[in-house]
């Protein structure tokens, strides 16, 4: 039995609501999370975390990981490919049902009531704060957050992010034989070409491969069959495809408003992923850590205002992400350039690498481009 008041009500249970959850319920908070699907859920996701959203975290993930990434594979329309390797770990390969239920069980460890199979139905708000609507009633809270993802129920009930562009990735788990686990061990695909500014990827598990085909939404179309093709040219042996899906990936446009009143979205619901590389682990994690104090400190002064937390991501996220953006329009116009650079050049990898180990981020490598800075900077 539900209690009917709560501080703060979190809706879904993806690593930006847990870590929310999380941080506000360890400063005393009374706080709720409830997530419509039964709990481990699977989510349609590379897994791949990286060490700079490992590194976010403060305790040791190492019981869900399945792989240690310090490799890449690089091809080019499915054809030519150039193999490049890091000295230090770049990525931590994880299942999302594990790696998210250990986010719940830290969440649960502060305090949180973590509430599964409860499907929100919308959000109002008012002067007294918030009402969720549930399938069997409603909870009161004085602050709600939108952890809710891609298709966010809390954005729509609100009329928010209504002009985020949207990305589309198809990905399946696809078992393999112990031979092509083996090349796959600690090593990533990327496939570039074939789709303007999209990829296909290869990301290792313990039994499986996640294999996945990404671009802008209305590529939809062509990337099924660019599935099909990137799946046939990479001579896995026999396989089996398992769970293929297709999920939407939200961009979040500069300044559009993720707060409203006694409401704030994070991660996904905020369109805050990666534009370029679509990593959105680490962002979740983040957009929620920088909305924690601002819930606390909000729910002691004014609940109705949490537009510090939009101002933080303004300032702290938006222009890394604004740089992938520009770094994408590059990509898409020239894909068999970006190549080239990635084939005779190691310094591109070696940013990357920094840049997913949290040791540099893509104004940084912007920065360092040298005499494509100022277009770069143009198209940021
Ligand atoms: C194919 C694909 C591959 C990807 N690969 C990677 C990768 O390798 N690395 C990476 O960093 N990022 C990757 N991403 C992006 C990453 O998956 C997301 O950015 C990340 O999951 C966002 O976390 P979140 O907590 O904001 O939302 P989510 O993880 O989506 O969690 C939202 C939760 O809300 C719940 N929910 C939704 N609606 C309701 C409702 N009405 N009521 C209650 N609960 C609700 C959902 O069930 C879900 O559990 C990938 C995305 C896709 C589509």
């Amino acid at each position: 039995m539900l209690n009917q008041s709560y501080d703060v009500a979190i809706i879904g249970a993806g690593p930006a609501g847990t870590t929310l959850a999380r941080e506000v319920a360890r400063q005393g908070c009374k706080v709720i999370v409830l997530e419509k699907e039964r709990l481990p859920r699977y989510k349609t996701c590379g897994g791949g975390v990286t060490v700079r959203a490992a590194r976010l975290l403060d305790f040791d993930i190492s019981p869900v990981v399945e792989r240690v990434i310090d490799s890449g594979r690089f091809s080019f329309k499915m054809g030519k490919q150039v193999d490049r390797r890091y000295p230090e770990p770049i990525c931590f390969m994880v299942m999302r049902d594990r790696f998210d239920l250990l986010l719940v069980e830290k969440a649960r460890e502060a305090g949180v009531c973590v509430v599964d199979g409860m499907r929100v139905a919308g959000v109002e708000t008012s002067d007294d704060g918030c009402t969720i609507r549930l399938p069997d009633g409603s909870l009161h809270a004085r602050i709600v957050v939108g952890a809710d993802g891609a298709n966010s129920i809390v954005a729509r009930s609100l009329d928010l992010m209504r002009d985020a562009a949207a990305d589309i990735a198809l990905e399946a788990e696809v078992a393999v034989g112990p031979e092509t686990l083996r090349e796959w061990h600690s090593r990533i695909g990327v496939d570039l070409g074939v789709v303007a500014g999209g990829y296909g990827w290869v990301f290792p598990k313990e039994k499986h491969l996640s294999i996945g085909v990404g671009g802008a939404k209305d590529l939809a179309l062509s990337l099924r069959t660019y599935y099909d093709q990137y799946l046939a040219s990479l001579d896995l042996g026999p396989y089996e495809v398992e769970r293929f899906r297709g999920h939407h990936i939200p961009i979040r446009k500069d300044e559009s408003p993720i707060t409203q009143g006694p409401v704030l979205l994070l991660g996904d619901a905020a369109g805050l992923a990666d534009p370029l590389s679509r990593e959105g682990i680490y962002h979740a994690i983040r957009s929620a850590q920088l909305a924690a104090p601002v819930v606390v400190q909000s729910l002691r002064s004014d609940p109705r205002d949490l537009s510090a937390y939009q101002r933080a991501v303004d300032e702290q996220m938006m222009p890394d992400l604004l740089a992938a953006a520009a770094l994408l329009k590059v990509l898409e116009w020239t894909p068999d350039i970006c190549f080239q650079v990635i084939q005779r050049f190691q310094r591109p990898w070696n940013a990357a690498c920094l840049m997913f180990r949290g040791e540099m981020d893509w104004v940084r490598v912007i920065a360092k481009a040298g005499p494509f800075r100022r277009l770069l900077r143009a198209l940021a």
